[in-house]
Formats: structure tokens, sequence, C-alpha cells
């Protein structure tokens, strides 16, 4: 079957209030994490410029936590702005709605790593982000279908899942089986030197 991961190339920017510029603002995500130890408690925030002013905004990961409290590979991801953990924290609706940060998800690009795996379903679509990416979306630029055909095609179960309603807005995140009817052409674009690779393997 086909797989594809969604790999997001960079965190969302956030919408905030800037104090210097006076009005609302974009933050961009630096990657980077400030750790702070007072006594026993550690606070860790993930840091935040002002696209305009520069002015920084720590966004808030934990708050006075004692140091067993964070587990030693993370704490060592932390110190060395390990990127994989920055990208889970700005991503993360949690923490962004305790810290009152509006995520700009529509300008979140990406890329779709392609491969074919053993399995029984047609297309498996793994999303380790959720940055509001629809379904139709995906499937139309992917397969090279118009998005109305799409949208049509998942409104009258021809592609499906076994697992859950597909609709036109399904969110992709987490993992997606998804199968659908023969008929349907299929006009895809960038196999890839990774999708040549496994298909020679399998
Ligand atoms: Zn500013």
């Amino acid at each position: 079957m086909k797989q594809w991961k969604i790999q997001p190339l960079n965190p969302p920017s956030v919408t905030r209030h800037c104090s210097k510029c006076g009005k609302p603002s974009q933050f961009e995500c630096s990657g980077n994490f400030r750790v702070n130890a007072n006594g026993r408690n550690l606070d860790v925030w993930l840091i935040y410029q002002c696209a305009k002013c520069n002015t920084t905004w720590n966004m808030a990961i934990f708050s006075r936590v004692k140091p067993e409290q964070i587990e030693a590979g993370l704490y060592q991801a932390f110190l060395h702005n390990d990127r994989e953990t920055a990208m889970r924290y700005a991503f993360d609706p949690a923490i962004l709605y305790r810290n009152k940060a509006e995520a700009r998800f529509d300008e979140v690009a990406y890329r779709v790593e392609k491969s074919r795996v053993p399995g029984d379903c047609w297309l498996e679509v793994i999303a380790p982000y959720d940055f509001n990416l629809r379904l139709d979306r995906l499937l139309s630029e992917e397969l090279g279908l118009s998005r109305t055909r799409v949208k049509k095609l998942l409104e009258s179960g021809r592609i499906f899942s076994r697992e859950m309603a597909l609709t036109p807005k399904t969110k992709v995140k987490g993992t997606i089986a998804i199968e659908k009817l023969d008929d349907i052409e299929e006009n895809e674009k960038d196999l890839g030197a990774d999708e040549e690779m496994h298909k020679a393997a399998v």
C-alpha cells in the first residue's frame, strides 16, 4: 500500500498582542528554549519573536515544576534546542491554548514523504502534527485531481475508511487508513527517489 507521511517544514507563528508595537502582531517561533532554575523550581519556555520589532515572547511549557518531574531525555532536548521537541510544543493545542496563543496554521508548509509499505489498504496517511490540513486538499494536491472531484469522491463514499467517517473537511492528523474504489483515476506527482527505492524493494 502507499504510505504518505506529512512533515511540516516550519512551526506555526502565533498572533498575540505586542507591547512594543502596541497592537496584535505575528510572533515567529525561534526554535529555542529557555530553561530557568530557581531553587528547586524549574521553568521552561519556547521563545518567540515579534516579526516587526523583535520583541521576545516566551511561551510557557513548564512552570515551577520540580526537576525530577521532567524526564532526563526531555531536559537534554530543552538544553540543546532539539528541533523535533520545539516542533512538538509549537503544534501542541493544549500549550497554545494555555498561553492564549493563536497559531497561524494556515502558514505551515509541509512535504509529503511517500513510500510503499506492506499493508491491506490503498493509502495510509500519517500526520504526527495537527495543523488543520484538510483531507480534500491533501488528496487533491497529491493525486492531481480537482478539489471538486475529491469532494465528490469523499461525499459519495468512493474514497472511504473502514475506521472512521471521511468527509472533505476531515482533518489530517494521526494515522488514517484510506480505501478507494478501483476505477478512480490518479495522476500522482512527485513519486520521488524514496518511493522508487521502496518499490524496488517490495
Ligand atoms: Zn512588536
